[in-house]
C-alpha cells in the first residue's frame, strides 16, 4: 500500500491533482489517537470531509478544503455573467466583502449548510464530539467481537472506525437473503458491498442517538435471522 506522502510525490512529479476523500472517516482525526487518518493530507491539493456522515449533521453538508482555491475560481466563477447576475457578483466581490462561495462551485444559490455544523460544534464541543466518536468506535468493536465469536459469521475487513464489514460463512446468495430479511424488519438498516469478490454486509454506526443497546439488539436480530449453525464443511452432525 502506498502512503499519502508517497502518492503526493508521484502526483507532484506528474503534475496531478491529489484529492483526499475523507468523506466518512475524516472526523476521526478529532481524536488524538486517530489523527493519523489525515497524515500526509498537508501534501494534498484538496480534502473532503462530510459532516453528514459522521459529524451528526443531517444530510447534506460536505466540507471541501483546498490549498488552490484559485483553480476552482478560474473554472467556476461567473466571468461573463448576464447583467441580472453580475450586479450581485460585483457587490459580493468588493474587497473586504464575504467570499462568494458560488464562485467556487457549480450552484449559484446556496443554503447556509454550515449553520448545522456550527450548532453541533457549539453544543457538544471538541471533547463532547470526541466522546461520541469514541463511543461509536467502541460499539463497532463490540459488534465485531460478537461477529467473531459466532462460528457462522466472519469479519470481512479490519474494524478501523465505526464501520463493520462482515458476512455469513456461506454463499453470496445466503448473505443477500439474510440482508433482505434483516432490512425487511424495519428495525435496523444494513448496507452491503463487495470485498475481494464476495458479497459483504456493512453495519455503519454514526447516528448521535445510537446506543450500545441498539447495536446489541441489531446483533441479536442478525444472529436470530441467520441460518442455524452448521458444522464446518457442511458435514451433517451426528
Ligand atoms: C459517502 C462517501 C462519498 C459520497 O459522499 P456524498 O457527499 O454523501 O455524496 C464519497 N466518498 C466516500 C469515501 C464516502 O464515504
Amino acid at each position: 500500500m502506498l502512503f499519502r506522502s508517497e502518492i503526493a510525490a508521484v502526483a507532484r512529479r506528474y503534475d496531478l491533482w491529489l484529492h483526499v476523500d475523507a468523506a466518512y472517516a475524516g472526523p476521526a482525526a478529532i481524536l488524538d489517537e486517530c489523527r493519523y487518518v489525515l497524515q500526509g493530507t498537508e501534501l494534498a491539493d484538496s480534502l473532503v470531509v462530510n459532516p453528514h456522515k459522521w459529524l451528526f449533521t443531517p444530510i447534506d453538508l460536505s466540507a471541501l478544503y483546498t490549498r488552490r482555491p484559485e483553480v476552482f475560481r478560474r473554472a467556476l466563477a461567473l466571468e461573463h455573467a448576464p447583467a441580472y447576475l453580475s450586479a450581485a457578483a460585483e457587490t459580493l466581490n468588493k474587497p473586504g466583502a464575504a467570499v462568494n462561495l458560488s464562485d467556487y462551485s457549480v450552484a449559484l444559490g446556496r443554503r447556509f449548510r454550515a449553520l448545522k455544523l456550527w450548532f453541533v460544534l457549539r453544543y457538544y464541543g471538541r471533547e463532547g464530539i470526541a466522546e461520541i466518536l469514541r463511543g461509536h468506535m467502541r460499539m463497532a468493536r463490540e459488534f465485531a467481537e460478537s461477529v467473531q465469536a459466532d462460528p457462522r459469521f466472519e469479519l470481512a475487513a479490519p474494524v478501523a472506525f465505526s464501520l463493520v464489514c462482515f458476512r455469513l460463512r456461506a454463499s453470496d446468495e445466503e448473505n443477500r437473503e439474510l440482508l433482505a430479511r434483516i432490512n425487511a424488519t424495519g428495525k435496523t438498516f444494513l448496507s452491503s458491498t463487495h470485498l475481494r469478490g464476495q458479497f459483504v454486509l456493512r453495519l455503519a454506526i454514526g447516528n448521535i442517538a445510537t446506543t450500545a443497546a441498539d447495536v446489541q439488539e441489531t446483533w441479536d436480530l442478525i444472529s436470530s435471522s441467520a441460518p442455524h449453525q452448521r458444522p464446518p464443511g457442511g458435514v451433517p452432525a451426528l
